[in-house]
């Protein structure tokens, strides 16, 4: 048996460098660093939720809702869908609690697994995971600043270099009105993809967003969404782009950036690594004024993004950033004799009771295959006790990286404890 197609388990082990565990708890305990520095606090929502709350929310003429959800009847005839991204979910969750009346301004975090019927392949899969952040209730252009920063510092951190920061506005309501009509004006049917032209009608702006080399070319001379942006939209893009300057990033102007979702309004943002597939982009996001209030909750303004967690973990292997495997344990006990593994038994609990990782091999295994256990698993010391350890109360505590031994009264933990933290 194996897993499902798009999806994959995540191992101590594994044999893709990205999929073992310690990478991911690298990534998480990253992240839970940040969003304290820049006060962001966690919300956890369920796996499932109603369908309808993404065909209102993320809106029907995206990839997401015509062609990738994991959509289900449950057994009391309900249609159901495993989240296919969160923001729509956290939206649904703020207006039922009426988080508006608990503060004026939210900055939230998740993290966990998100489900899409997408063509699996590098850097695309149907369970993937995702790490994203919303503020709500700030209008200021630098709510859009701050939370790319917060975006591109995670990945700073996490030590990636060679980031691209892309920013474009789409404006306002009345803008892409305009624009989508002169794009509807301009483009040839006939010649668009089939994706294209059923956007067409349904919502122009999405060809923008088309990974169909003949639609790129086609847009190549098409009208231009800056052209149609009112000045308090370029003023707002204006100051992000000085304010990320200050902080320290250099913003590429993308005039065909669109993003994948139905429901943003000015800012929008993606950042992709170099050497990484361009069409990857490690993470994305914008601003969505009116979205809560269409999900019936207060109009209240909101700015996010999402980051893809196996796509940063791939650009940090590309990188060679990737940190190597930790240790599993301090001390590898090792005794020999069943007075010895009595009080090595006794010995285990009490230094782990004193806060020391240590494990020991109950099976009986002869010296040399347990000393090798030991450095297989990282371990950093060994220590051996046997009968004649017992009789003296010394035993040689061995660092099994730098091979060198020292005598030490084992039975007593201060001594130990000092040895090993
Ligand atoms: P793409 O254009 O690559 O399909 P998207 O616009 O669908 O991306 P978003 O909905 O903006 O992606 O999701 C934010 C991030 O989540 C992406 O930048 C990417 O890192 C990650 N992501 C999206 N879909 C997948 C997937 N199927 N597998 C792995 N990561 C994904
Ligand atoms: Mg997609």
């Amino acid at each position: 048996m194996t897993s499902p197609k798009g999806t994959f388990d995540i191992l101590p082990l594994a044999n893709e460098l990205w999929q073992q565990s310690h990478l991911w708890r690298f990534f998480e305990e990253n992240v839970y660093a940040s969003t304290k520095l820049y006060g962001f606090e966690e919300i956890r929502t369920p796996i499932f939720e109603k369908t309808e709350l993404f065909l209102r929310g993320v809106g029907d003429s995206s990839d997401i809702v015509s062609k990738e959800m994991y959509t289900f009847e449950d057994k009391g005839g309900r249609s159901m869908t495993l989240r296919p991204e969160l923001t729509a979910s956290v939206m649904r969750s703020f207006a039922e609690h009426h988080l508006e009346q608990k503060g004026a301004l939210h900055k939230l975090f998740y993290m966990g697994p998100m489900f899409r019927y997408d063509r699996p392949q590098a850097g695309r899969y149907r369970q993937f995971h995702q790490m994203g952040a919303e503020i709500i209730g700030g209008k200021s252009p630098l709510h859009d600043a701050e939370i790319i920063d917060f975006a591109v510092s995670i990945l700073q951190k996490l030590g990636l270099t060679k980031l691209n920061l892309f920013i474009n506005s789409v404006g306002d309501a009345d803008s892409r009105q305009a624009f989508s009509q002169a794009l509807k004006e301009y483009l040839p049917e006939n010649q668009l993809s089939e994706d294209s032209r059923k956007r067409l009608s349904t919502n122009p702006l999405r060809i923008l967003d088309s990974k169909d080399p003949g639609d790129q070319a086609l847009l190549e001379k098409a009208p231009k969404l800056r052209d149609f942006l009112g000045s308090s939209s370029q003023d707002h893009l204006q100051i992000v782009q000085e304010q990320l300057k200050t902080w320290g990033h250099d913003t590429i102007i993308h005039p065909r950036l669109v993003r994948g979702l139905d429901y943003y309004n000015e800012t929008v943002f993606e950042v992709t690594a170099g050497g990484q597939n361009a069409q990857n982009a490690l993470c994305g996001g914008g601003r969505y004024d009116g979205l809560l209030k269409l999900l019936g909750g207060a109009d209240l303004p909101g700015v996010g993004f999402a980051m893809g967690i196996e796509r940063v973990l791939q650009a940090l292997i590309a990188q060679e950033k990737a940190p190597s495997m930790p240790g599993l344990c301090s001390l590898f006990l090792i005794s020999l004799g069943d007075a010895a593994k009595s009080l090595s038994l006794k010995l285990l609990k009490d230094l782990r009771a004193d806060g020391i990782s240590v494990v020991m091999d109950y099976s009986g295994k002869k010296i040399k295959d347990q000393l090798k256990m030991a450095s297989d698993r990282g371990c950093k010391y060994a220590l051996i006790i046997g009968d004649e350890e017992i009789s003296s109360g010394q035993a040689e505590l061995k660092n099994l990286a730098s091979r060198e031994t020292k005598k030490i009264s084992w039975q007593n933990r201060a001594i130990l404890k000092g040895d090993l933290l």
